[in-house]
Parts: structure tokens; sequence; C-alpha cells
């Protein structure tokens, strides 16, 4: 009835409320503000005019001049868009949900209202709502497979083309086309904005038959670049060494951001970092430590954006997504450890690798500290190195990467002939080949090239080929429920148990308790994700066990996404086989990972993969690694090789050679073609060569 409030506190909450109303008045009045002050802000007429005026068109400015932020709201506020959504793409999902955390906020509206984001796994949007829509590169070339024309958009914004990603690049190519198919003449014309920083403008306004290149000149100070004397040993000690040097003799205000390569790499510096402050107490002022990677979710990576408190300094621990894709305000010390983490692929084989990055990136990641004052940028690498070692400009993806995915989207959407489309910079024949067999071997292409019934579901499925081969396999074998788990977990495998240095014992016999010697790795993880079900998917569970929470959140929601999937690619997501009958599992994954196979060599160490013939070994963090040399198994299927000095399988399990014929007899064919049975024919200690 409402009757019961006493007046006094309705006048109370009346008056909150009105404090809660000028607060959010006055931030929204400081933000708008703050997008007039952008260096964007003072071309807008000239920039609105050129789109009007042309249907390509490339910008091209310093980081952190408003592309990202401002140009998707020009858009809008001219109606340039004809009333359908603005599409922003991304390279990575970091970016794409902040910066539409951001615009929302820029706009005083919800997220996922107005503005809103679409990443692989998670959608954000409201259809018929949603006008300004960022969403990463994949995919966007993922709702071209449903919507050709890409009809519910009048806008697409190709953001940080410079990177040259795979999709950004295909996507390139695509809108080519679809801008004659929807030209500014026709009745929903599509504009088009390919946004870069400063590098590789030039090449896509060529690209685009001389397409008009808006350049915006940005604010930029003087950036003191300093180099090491010698090479550094361990870049992560010397990066956390250079952090708390800086932050000890450096006057505040101003923020550092440390480049590193990955998770493992960031995760392990903030924990230093924290031990080393906690040690130094209230000698330093307070450090605030913020890691910054694909995976961490929404509420941390926010937290990179808030002021820093006066009195403290920040230090923002990132991969190379800080490098142009985020901009973060107040940096002055840039601490650069040279490396990145990148595709590569040799004989045919991709792999992860740690590899020294470019003269133009690390141009890019020292002009971070020159965004609000002079600043310094402190190179972990010689000036020799810098000079002589690093490649003038990173090589496109697209060239150091395995492209089946790629040539099995370009398929589907009806591209026949491969060596004939017009790639911004085409992958080598040989690489395109490579791809055309292995997706007939596993069934996806028919003899003629053709995308088969097998290879349409594949499509369908967000992940890799292999991982979409090795579910709908699991069909066959009635244990769909645990190859769920296992293609969720397998992503999150990475970053899924962790070492504190002071515990490490308590977590080594936490992991022991999950070991599946004979499922390997795969069924270790199965059984991981099934005791944090029977947990109730608890906290204190992960806590006690050493395992990562926000890895086990995020398996769980890849498998929802999946198991909902399930039913579009025609398999019932209900049959389970139990994690006694793990052969099955074990085969239904081979369906897809078969020509992920090596054998054990006569050194008993060492294996050799099947195809490719690459030296390799179990990786340390195998559960099959803790074995017993004489009880390492003949023959492997792992999922990833990882190269740092040496080449190294990760999750691995044990397979038997008669299983490879039975899922994949093509490829089975053509590797004991290669002498693989021959050899294991042999009898013991009797070399062939020798
Ligand atoms: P560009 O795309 O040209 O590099 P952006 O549009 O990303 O520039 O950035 C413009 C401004 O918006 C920068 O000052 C940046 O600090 C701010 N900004 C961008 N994203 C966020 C965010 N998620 N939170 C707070 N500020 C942001
Ligand atoms: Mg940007």
């Amino acid at each position: 009835d409402g009757g019961g409030i006493p007046a006094s506190q309705q006048t109370k909450e009346l008056q909150a409320f009105k404090e809660q109303l000028e607060a959010a008045i006055s931030a929204e009045t400081s933000l708008q503000e703050g997008r007039k002050k952008l260096p964007l802000y003072a071309m807008r007429e000239e920039m609105v005019q050129a789109m009007r005026d042309y249907q390509i068109l490339i910008v091209s400015s310093e980081t952190g001049s408003g592309k990202t932020t401002q140009i998707p709201q020009y858009i809008l506020e001219e109606n340039l868009a004809g009333g359908l959504t603005i599409a922003c793409t991304q390279p990575r999902r970091v970016a794409a949900m902040s910066v539409a955390a951001r615009v929302a906020e820029e706009r005083g509206a919800r997220l996922g209202g107005e503005v809103g984001y679409s990443v692989r796994f998670e959608n954000k949007t409201t259809p018929g709502v949603t006008k300004i829509k960022f969403l990463t590169d994949g995919m966007l070339l993922r709702e071209l497979q449903d919507d050709p024309t890409l009809s519910q958009y009048g806008a697409v914004m190709l953001d940080e083309a410079h990177e040259r990603t795979i999709s950004t690049d295909v996507l390139g190519v695509l809108l080519k086309d679809l801008a004659r198919a929807r030209g500014l003449e026709t009745e929903q014309p599509l504009r088009i904005i390919i946004s870069s920083a400063t590098m590789n403008a030039d090449k896509f306004s060529q690209y685009y038959d001389g397409a008009p290149l808006f350049f915006v000149p940005g604010r930029t100070f003087a950036v003191n670049t300093l180099f090491t004397q010698n090479p550094e040993a361990n870049y992560l000690q010397a990066a956390i060494t250079t952090v708390m040097q800086t932050h000890i003799s450096q006057p505040l205000p101003g923020d550092i951001l440390v480049f590193l390569t990955g998770q493992q790499d960031i995760d392990e510096a903030c924990e230093e970092l924290e031990a080393t402050c906690k040690k130094l107490g209230n000698r330093v002022a307070p450090l605030i430590i913020c890691p910054i990677y694909a995976t961490l979710p929404s509420e941390v990576q926010a937290k990179i954006f808030e002021p820093t408190p006066k009195g403290c300094r920040k230090v923002v621990v990132s991969t190379n997504i800080a490098e142009t894709s985020l901009t973060i305000d107040g940096i002055v010390f840039v601490v650069d450890c040279g490396l990145e983490k990148s595709n590569s692929v040799s004989n045919g084989i991709s792999s992860l690798q740690t590899q020294p990055i470019s003269r133009a990136s690390a141009v890019q990641r020292a002009g971070r500290a020159g965004r609000v004052r002079d600043g310094i940028c402190m190179r972990l690498y010689t000036e020799y190195a810098y000079s002589h070692e690093l490649e003038e400009e990173p090589i496109p993806e697209i060239q150091r990467s395995n492209v089946e995915s790629l040539v099995l989207q370009l398929k589907s959407l009806g591209v026949d002939n491969l060596l004939d489309f017009d790639f911004i910079d085409a992958p080598s024949a040989e690489s395109l080949m490579g791809a055309l067999e292995s997706l007939y071997l596993l069934g996806a292409l028919n003899s003629q090239g053709e995308v088969t019934r097998l290879g349409r579901k594949i499509v369908e499925v967000p992940s890799s080929p292999q991982l979409a081969a090795a579910l709908i396999a699991s069909a066959n074998f009635g244990c769909t429920q645990e190859v769920l788990t296992i293609v969720s977990m397998l992503e999150e495998s990475a970053s899924l148990f962790y070492r504190p240095k002071d515990q490490k014992v308590h977590a080594d016999s936490a992991r022991q308790r999950f070991t599946h010697k004979e499922g390997g790795d795969h069924l270790t993880l199965m059984q991981v994700y099934n005791t944090w079900v029977e947990a109730d998917y608890s906290i204190t569970w992960c806590k006690e066990n050493f395992v990562q929470y926000r890895s086990l959140q995020r398996a769980r929601l890849v498998r929802e996404q999946l198991e909902a999937l399930c039913e579009r690619i025609e398999i019932p997501p209900e049959t389970t086989c139990g994690a006694g009958d793990y052969d099955k599992i074990l085969k239904a994954l081979l369906s897809g990972f078969f020509a992920n196979t090596a054998t054990l060599t006569r050194d008993g160490r060492h294996y050799r993969t099947l195809s490719g013939k690459i030296q390799t070994r179990i990786h340390p963090s195998s559960v099959l690694a803790a074995n017993d040399q004489a009880y390492l198994p003949k023959l492997v299927m792992y999922s990833e090789l990882r190269v740092t000095s040496e080449e190294w399988m990760s999750n691995v399990a044990p397979i038997e050679a008669s299983w490879i014929g039975e899922v994949a007899p093509h490829f089975w064919k053509k590797a004991k073609g290669d002498g693989v049975e021959e050899r294991k024919k042999l009898p013991k200690g009797q070399g062939r060569a020798a």
C-alpha cells in the first residue's frame, strides 16, 4: 500500500536520489566534454562530409585520438547508416567488450541496449535496438555466413586494420565486393571505414582503388627511449625490477605500462610485484597492479581504466593488446620486453611461439608513454637488437598461420578458386594447399574441394575445425556430454591450474587427485570439471584445489553455448558413456585430432609427429610427463604444439594405432605410406637404418 514510509525518510530518499542524479549528470557532462577534447573532434565536420561523399574511407591517426569510440557515434548522430546498425570490428574480444562499455557510458545508455557487443560465446545486443555494435572480426565473418550481404548493417568500420589479423584481412576483401553491390546509389548503401594506427594506411588506400585517406594529426609528447646495455637473460625478472626501480625513483603521478607476452607471464609478474610491495610496506607509495589479457573477466578489465588515486601509482601489465587497441590515460612510463606470443607455421604444423616484435610495434609501444606528457620507454633489449634483429613490420597473420578455418569459411561462402582470391597479402600457395588437404582428410571437403555435409556443420561451430569435428563425431560414439566438457576445457587448459611459489607441494598433490593416466590430459580435464560441478560450481572448491575459478566459469559458459548449438548441427546433446568408457571419448576426440599424433622414438623420450615428422616431447605440465620413461605411451594425440627452446606437445593422451585407421582412414593410409606402420613392426632393439 506504500503508506508505511514516514515522511522524513521519504525526503531523505528523495534527497539521496537527487544527489545521485546530479552526480550522474555531472559525470555525463564531463564525459561529453572529454569527447570534444579528442583530436578527432576537431575534424568532425570534415570527416562527416567525407563519409557522405565517399563510400569507403581510410582513417588513420595516433592511438587514442578517438577513432574507435567516436566514429561509430558520429555515424549514428549524423544518420549515415540509414537507420541500420553500425558494426565496428575489433581483432580482440577484450577490446570489443571494453570499448562497447565505454561508448555506452558516453551515450548514457545501458550496455546491450543502443550500444552492444558480440564476441565468441557472448552476445550483449538487442536486435532492433542496438545501433552501435562492437564485435570481433571473427564474429562478423561468421555473420556473413548467414547473411552474405550484411543486410542488418548500414555501416561497417574495420578497426585496427593495421594489425592485419586473418579475419580483418578477409573481411576487407569481402567488403570490397559488398561495397559494389551496395553502392551509394542503391537503396541500402553500405558505408565502410577502414581505420588504422599510423602504419599501413597507404597500403589500404591502394587496395581500395585509391580510396581517400583521412589523416588525423594527434597530440603526442616526446618519449625518451632507453635500451639495456646487454641482452637480458630473463625478461620477466628484468621487467619486474625495472617497474620497481621506476616506481621508487620517479615522481608521482605517472603510471607504468608493461608489455609482456601472455597470461602466464602477466600473472607471475603481478604476483611478484604484489609480494615485493608488501615487503616494502609503507616505505613506498601504494602501487595499484592491473593485469590485462584476453580472457580476463570484464569487471577486472574495467579496473585498468579507473583513474589512479592521488599519491598512488598504477602499473598495467599487458599483452600487446595495449599496443593500439586500448588506450589507458595517465601512462608516462613504458616497459617493453620486446617479445610477443604469435602463431607461426613450419612444415604445415602451426604453433604458438614467443617471438621478437617488429620495429613498428616497438615504436607503437613506446608511443604509449607520450600521451599525457613527456614520457620514458624502457626497452629490455639492446639497441643493436632493435636495429639489427627486429623485422621492420609485422608479418600479416595470414602469412604465418594455419589457414584451415579460413579456407573452409571462404569455401562455404562460395569462393571456389582460392588462388584467385583478391587477398591483401596472399598466403603462400603451399599453405593454401596444405589447408585444403587437411580439410579433405577431416572430411570437410570432398575430393573436388567442395564443402561436404560434415563441412557445413563444422563451419557452424565457433571453434577450430578439429574441435568441431571431435564434437560432431561424439554423436557416433555416444559421448557428446563428455566431449562437450573436454572441448570447452581444452581452450581454458593453459590457465587452469596454478602453483603459488610457497605452496607448490599442496598444489601438486591437489592436482594429483584429478590425474587420469589412461585418459591423459583430456580425461583429467573432464575430471576437474565434473568434480567442480559436483561441488556446485563452488569458488571455495577452486581455491582448495588450486584451480582458477574464472577458467572454469568460462569453460562452463562455452559448454552451455556449444550444447545449445548441438541441435543446429543435428547431434543429440544428451548422449553419455560415463568416464569409464574413455576409449570412446578418446576416439571421438581423435576424429578431429588424428593429424596431431606422434609416436615414441627409440630414445624413449622424444616423439615424432606422424605428419610433418617433427621431433617433440610431452610438455612437463602434462599428466603423462610424470610417467616413468618406461611407461611413456607409444602413440599419443595432442592438442597443440608449443615452441620455446624445444617443441612441446600439450594436452596429451595415449591412443592406439588401430583407432586412427578407424576414425581417419584416409589419413591412416597416407601415414602408412610414409612408413609409420613398418617402423612399428620391427622387432625390438633392431634399428632400421643401422
Ligand atoms: P583510438 O581508437 O583512436 O585509438 P579511442 O577511441 O580508443 O582512440 O580512445 C579515445 C579515448 O577514450 C582515450 O582517451 C581513451 O582513454 C578513452 N577510452 C577508450 N576506451 C575506454 C574505456 N573502456 N574506458 C575508459 N576510457 C576509455
Ligand atoms: Mg582504436
